[in-house]
């Protein structure tokens, strides 16, 4: 038996013949940049997220730089957020001209670590990013209560935590703005490159549609300088056809999750993922932590098992910001983690065999 790490094919042959029929209309209606239904899309993910307004962006990696623009974040600023994080979140800060200001995760649930925030708050503190890795949304009240205590932005990078929840909220309608990625292989995954920000702000709604449209209040009529940061309509339609389904894709996911919690839950020096009392986790990553994670890999790679690790490298140690001048040592806990997870196979469409076949393996490898 073979396990791959995601599956998007057995879940696109599920839903074929309504993807073939969406992709047809945008065709027939050549709605391709923007248009009918990029707005559909926009209203129907606006209300899963329980915000007033989404704007359907190119990328997640658009939607948290335009938030962080029209949020007037810019040269010599920071902006606050963990290093264990994809490196967008990051690059997003970088260029708005300000500088990203790393802080520690939390070891239980791997994101910021909400105690360590106010130590590393300055007079050029402009916003926080709390990033809801893996799935699971960071503990929000009390960042947002520093934020409140110091008139800060709150960008939350949701792009992993699509129908997550904090306390019964759904991710990214907690901050100002909440920024999603529709990346393929994410949990809710568009058919080509795809973002929204989604905020209850009309304000910095209507900024960020102007910004990802050139900055134009009409046809070439530029109030601010923006970017080409739009969704395609092909996206739309794909997103509008997928979005019915992610409840109860996120439902399997979390299934598979408990399964492998229970299977794994006597294995010796292998670390299942916890989910918070204030969150509902949606495993868009399920990582596990072990010590002899080579060693497993490899194993596991023999036995056709793909695996993940997310991420190799904390951020304030990739060569890309070494300008920042923060060590190894600076950030213990998210280097400890980053040696130490190993993201096993996870997809709603995942079969419980095939988590017993994971499972299996690693019982069998014993060595952790
Ligand atoms: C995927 C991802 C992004 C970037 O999204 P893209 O759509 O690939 O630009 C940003 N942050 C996190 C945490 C992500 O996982």
């Amino acid at each position: 038996m073979s396990v791959p790490f995601l599956d998007l094919k057995t879940q696109y042959k599920i839903i074929q013949a309504e993807i073939t029929s969406a992709l047809q209309n945008v065709l027939d209606s050549t709605s391709f940049a923007g248009g009918p239904f990029v707005e559909k899309f926009e209203k129907e993910f606006a209300s899963f997220c329980q915000t007033k307004f989404a704007i359907g962006m190119g990328s997640g990696t658009d939607a948290l730089w335009a938030a962080l623009m029209v949020s007037g974040i810019g040269n010599g600023d920071e902006v606050i957020t963990t290093p264990n994080t994809f490196i967008a979140t990051s690059e997003a800060i970088t260029f708005c001209g300000a500088k990203p200001v790393f802080v520690d995760i939390d070891e239980q649930t791997f994101n910021m670590n909400p105690d360590l925030l106010k130590g590393v708050i300055s007079p050029k503190t402009k916003a926080i990013v709390p990033v809801h890795l893996f799935g699971q949304p960071a503990d929000m009240d009390p960042i947002i209560k520093i934020a409140q205590e110091h008139n800060l932005f709150v960008i939350e990078d949701a792009c992993q935590a699509h129908g997550a929840k904090y306390k019964g909220r759904p991710a990214g309608s907690i901050g100002h703005a909440g920024c999603f990625s529709f990346y393929p292989g994410k949990n809710l995954g568009a058919y080509g490159e795809a973002g929204a920000v989604v905020t209850n702000n009309a304000e910095l709604a209507e900024k960020i549609k102007r910004f990802r449209d050139h900055g134009q209040t009409k046809k070439y009529y530029h109030s601010m300088i923006g970017w080409n940061a739009r969704m395609d309509g092909f996206q739309g339609a794909v997103l509008s056809v997928k979005l019915k389904y992610l409840t109860a894709w996120n439902e399997a996911r979390r299934k598979n999750a408990k399964l492998y919690n229970e299977l794994l839950a006597g294995v010796n020096k292998v670390q299942t993922p916890i989910e918070a009392d204030f969150a509902k986790h949606v495993y868009h990553i399920y990582a596990i932590r072990t010590k002899n994670r080579e060693a497993l890999l490899s194993v596991l790679a023999e036995k056709n098992i793909s695996c993940g690790i997310h991420y190799p490298i904390p951020l304030h140690l990739q060569e890309a910001y070494r300008f920042l001048g923060c060590g190894p040592g600076s950030f213990p806990m998210a280097e400890k983690c980053a040696a130490e997870f190993l993201s096993l196979p996870m997809f709603p469409e995942l079969t419980n065999e095939q988590i017993t076949h994971v499972v299996n393996a690693i019982i069998a490898f014993g060595r952790l």
